[in-house]
């Protein structure tokens, strides 16, 4: 997973609404191609790039290794907000 930081790209969540400038996908290019995987930092959702915006995707639909690594992501954002939730 590498974090993208494109200043010019812009992305709605279309679960929670969230604004993002700062993207990580799980094909780590300089930008989010088409059909490239998002984890929305915000709610925790999987959504996927398209040439215009960031669509809603069934997570049962995808690839079993992408599936295994969107879970890693997700443990990793559950122990980060825990932590949060203590302060
Ligand atoms: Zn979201």
């Amino acid at each position: 997973m590498i974090l993208i930081k494109t200043m010019d790209y812009k992305t709605i969540c279309p679960y929670c609404g969230y604004k993002s400038t700062n993207h990580e996908t799980l094909e780590g290019k300089n930008k989010p191609k088409n059909g490239e995987i998002s984890f929305c930092m915000n709610c925790g959702e999987v959504s996927k790039f398209t040439k215009k915006e960031l669509v809603k995707v069934n997570i049962e639909e995808l690839k079993y290794c992408t599936r295994e690594e969107i879970n890693d992501i997700r443990v990793a954002w559950l122990r980060r907000k825990a932590i949060e939730n203590l302060k």
